[in-house]
């Protein structure tokens, strides 16, 4: 949710924004349901955004694996990237 604050009579509209891109999809087991399903990969970042752009990340991107079958998303290690 972005804040809008005057400061010295001027406008500003900031916050922070959390973007998710799939970096790609693989076979994999998954651990809740366990099936043998596409397993998603998605990377989040998150950037302080000034009038709703995005300027600088201000926290390490995250990782996350969604399984296809159950839709379980858990955390993922920035190693489990790699394509198998
Ligand atoms: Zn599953």
């Amino acid at each position: 949710m972005p804040v809008r604050r005057t400061v010295g009579g001027v406008l500003l509209i900031f916050g922070l924004r959390s973007k998710d891109r799939i970096i790609g999809s693989r076979l994999g087991r998954c651990e809740v349901c366990g099936a043998a399903a596409a397993q998603t990969l998605v990377r989040r970042t998150t950037k302080f955004s000034l009038f709703f752009v995005p300027l600088f990340p201000v926290r390490a991107a995250r990782y996350f694996v969604t399984c296809t079958n159950c839709g379980r998303v858990r955390n993922a290690a920035a190693d489990e990237m790699v394509a198998a």
